[in-house]
């Protein structure tokens, strides 16, 4: 049964590509459905942008280039920190729409909003703290002028997981430096950038700065924009063999790239442990999201001493848990985004369920309407299981036990990934050893939660190239010149 608040809310958000600062259907015509995946209900349509609608808006993109390059550095910031303003305002509605048509539950949409937010602000702030230097050359042969310039028009594309901070992550430094945008959100979740675009109107981002097409002609699409010789960067978020395809079409213009691809984190639980602390982090590193984080804890190494205790409590914490459509009150875990990943989570679970595991509770789908999976814990999960190596991305907590420090580092950095590591001891040298030997782009000591938007965000090996957030995520989208004039 539908509710008239939700409909309205959902009917208010524009269903067109925004391209030069219009609202605009696709140039065919075509439109694709949204669902919510905790009923199968399609909730709303969207405009299907055509390659010549990319372009178009890749036109638009280019077009407002060098008048918003000129826009003074303050001006860019009041523009992004009057975005983060209406976004509050307007946390209520977008928070609705996040639930819908993503799942997570509404307490969980309004802390993506907090935290996405947070990046209209951060940014906002750093565009004027973007420096150059100047100085005499040390040989004595002039003077340097080292200055920053925006590298141009961008392309971005988003997954689904968190549509709106994984796009404010990357819209708010390509404008505070001066950059245009073309944003290419997931097809499964385009409500909440296209709701973004107007906040983004609203707060005064002038017609071309940031353009949204929402696609399932997405390879073609991509491929026209990235291989467009106007272009100057691609970020990318999402999976690792996406990425490596956008990082090859990419090569051949030479084009400034950011990665932010899969992870595979450990979680590391000493003998030493707080497990009070220890349980709460294992519970927010596994399933806030529903699991579906690329942050999420997906391979928790217990030392052997503990390792039972901390499964009795995790697995009382998980038994909890309430499963079910997001905005219901009380859910703490909403659906999968789709069927798709209620299958390849169990078969993850299966495999490691016939290779040996112990199933402590859940392990099943929980049956539709709706993608559902039960939350599930597995201990003794034993070596060579797909669940060890694959990203989970579901709510499933898998415990592997260990016998000493060095084994644990081994198997934590047995992967291609390096995105985050957890880490829980209360021996300050041995926490430090660990932020030594762990091949990561991000730690938490004793916390299960480390996303901040003051905070280089970003992974080692296959997890990806560069980072978003803190002063590194601006630099991300300037180039340095360098100019030497003589002494005068
Ligand atoms: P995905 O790679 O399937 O899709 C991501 C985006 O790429 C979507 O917008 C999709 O439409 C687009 N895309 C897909 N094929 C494309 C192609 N051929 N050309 C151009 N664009 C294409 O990932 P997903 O399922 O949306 O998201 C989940 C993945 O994202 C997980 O692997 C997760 O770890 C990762 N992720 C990483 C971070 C991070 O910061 N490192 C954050 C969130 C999610």
């Amino acid at each position: 049964m539908s509710d008239p608040r939700e409909d309205a809310v959902l009917a208010d958000v524009p269903g067109d590509l925004f391209v030069g600062g219009t609202w605009r259907p696709a140039q065919d015509g075509a439109i694709v459905a949204v669902a919510d995946p905790a009923t199968g209900r399609t909730v709303a349509h969207v405009a299907d942008a055509t390659v010549a609608d990319g372009t178009a808006a890749l036109d638009a993109a280019c077009a407002a280039f060098p008048s918003w390059a000129a826009t003074p550095a303050r001006t860019r910031g009041e523009i992004l920190r009057r975005a983060f303003d209406l976004l509050v305002e307007r946390a209520d509605e977008l928070a609705l729409i996040m639930t819908v048509e993503m799942g997570k539950p509404l307490a969980e949409a309004r802390s993506e909003i907090a935290y996405g937010g947070e990046f209209l602000r951060w940014f906002g702030e750093e565009a004027p703290r973007v420096q150059g230097r100047y100085g005499a050359n040390p040989a004595g042969t002039g003077r340097m002028i080292v200055t920053q310039h925006p590298v141009g028009p961008c392309y971005l594309v988003t997954p689904w997981n968190f549509p709106l901070a994984m796009a404010t992550r990357k819209i708010a430094p390509a404008l505070a430096a001066g950059c245009t945008v073309v944003v290419k959100p997931a097809t499964l979740t385009p409500l909440t950038t296209l709701f973004l675009a107007r906040v983004l109107q609203d707060a005064g981002v002038p017609a071309g700065v940031v353009n949204v097409v929402t696609t399932t002609r997405t390879a073609a699409v991509s491929e026209a924009i990235i291989g467009d010789p106007r272009l100057r960067k691609v970020s990318f978020t999402g999976s690792t063999p996406v990425g490596r395809t956008l990082l090859k079409q990419a090569a051949d213009g030479v084009l400034r790239t950011s990665m932010e691809l899969g992870g595979n984190a450990p979680f590391v639980v000493f003998d030493d442990a707080d497990l009070d602390l220890a349980v709460d982090g294992a519970m927010a590193a596994k399933f806030r999201n529903i699991g579906q984080a690329c942050t999420a804890a997906n391979r928790f190494l217990v030392h052997r001493s503990v390792v039972e205790e901390f499964t009795r409590r995790v697995t009382a914490r998980v038994v909890e848990l309430r499963t079910g459509r997001g905005t219901e009150p009380g859910v703490t875990v909403g659906p999968l985004i789709d069927d798709r990943a209620v299958a390849t989570t169990d078969a993850l679970v299966q495999d490691a369920v016939a290779r040996g595991a112990t199933l402590c509770t859940g392990g099943k789908p929980l049956g539709g309407p709706g993608s559902f999976y039960a939350a599930t814990v597995l201990s003794d999960v034993r070596p060579g299981s797909d669940i060890l190596r694959e990203e989970i991305f579901g709510p499933v907590l898998a415990i592997v036990p260990f016998d000493d420090e060095d084994e644990a580092v081994a198997l934590a950095n047995d992967t291609e990934y390096g995105l985050v590591s957890y880490v829980f001891t209360v021996d300050l040298a041995r926490g430090q050893r660990m932020v030594e030997r762990l091949e990561t782009g991000m730690m938490g000591l004793n916390v299960g939660v480390v996303s901040d938007a003051a905070a280089p965000f970003g992974g080692w090996k296959q997890s990806g190239l560069g980072r978003e957030g803190g002063a590194e995520g601006i630099a991300e989208y300037l180039q340095t010149k360098y100019t030497l004039t003589p002494d005068p």
